[in-house]
């Protein structure tokens, strides 16, 4: 089995809501902004190729916006580069046998349509995948309120479902591939059932915590953004997942940190936190 990040498309947004109630004194010497207060940030897949599977776990932001959006978005690069990344693995679109989406928020399900183009609607790629979203998640998608509607994709949904190849994960359940076991750790401090992926492989384990830690800065306990929806629970939750990996002394991969995909994570004891080490700018296990 074999395990990589793959770059989707980047995006900007605003620092102010990255980081929620953290003051920009402290957020911008991690992470300095753009003179319109925006942080640039990688959506970053993941790979695993085994003897029988192609799996990828999220799609990033991908290309499908319409320019005004785009603009907006601060979506800079004219290709699909979740396409253009798998391609310098030597994975096609067609290769791809499982996708995994932790939610289904625009910035991490996006990937799946194909690349904007006038007078077209987009098309959903990776024919030959089946794709597995959360019951609950999915309920969230399909019935969104008014706080989140915006980051959902309706026509998204619609296609998925419309392809037949769409399989809901109910709580509990977990996923056997050679060299690789897949369990899922359900987060609701985001967006109800926000599915973490929790993989062993070897002696390694590896967490893909989408946005419960989404880079390096938000691996501080009481550093959350603005778009989650219940920040406390939020704390709780990564501090559950976090002093696990700790444990294990895992790997956690990063969604949005623009320069690093992976680090392990270290007990902070005196400020009752954690700390990200060993940084990695590529995944390749
Ligand atoms: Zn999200």
């Amino acid at each position: 089995m074999k395990l990589y990040n793959i770059l989707s498309n980047h995006y900007a947004l605003d620092g102010g809501a990255m980081f929620g109630n953290a003051p920009k004194a402290l957020w911008s010497r991690w992470m300095p902004p753009d003179e319109q207060n925006r942080l640039r940030m990688a959506t970053r897949a993941m790979l695993a190729v085994t003897t029988k599977d192609v799996i990828l776990f999220e799609a990033g932001i991908g290309a499908y916006l319409e320019p005004k959006l785009r603009e907006r978005f601060g979506v800079t690069e004219p290709e699909h580069m979740l396409l253009k990344s798998l391609a310098q693995r030597g994975v096609s679109e067609m290769d791809v046998t499982h996708i995994f989406l932790s939610h289904l928020h625009f910035d991490h399900a996006g990937g799946l349509f194909s690349a904007w183009q006038d007078g077209r609607k987009p098309d959903l790629l990776f024919p030959n995948a089946r794709y597995f979203v959360g019951e609950t998640a999915w309920e969230r998608a399909t019935h969104p309120v008014m706080r989140d509607r915006a980051s959902f994709i309706p026509a998204l949904h619609q296609k998925l479902e419309d392809s037949q190849r769409l399989s809901l994960i109910r709580k509990g359940e977990a996923f056997s591939f050679d060299g690789l076991e897949l369990r899922f750790f359900q987060s609701d401090g985001h967006t109800p059932g926000l599915l973490c992926f929790d993989l062993r492989f070897g002696e390694n384990r590896l967490v893909y915590a989408s946005d419960l830690a989404a880079g390096r800065p938000w691996v501080h306990l009481p550093i959350t953004m603005g778009y989650d929806r219940c920040p406390e629970q939020l704390m709780d939750e990564k501090c559950a997942i976090l002093t696990s990996l700790a444990k294990d002394d895992g790997w956690l991969f990063y969604v949005h940190d623009p320069d690093v995909a992976v680090s392990r994570i270290q007990v902070d004891e005196p400020r009752q936190s954690f700390v990200a080490v060993e940084h990695q700018p590529e995944l390749v296990m």
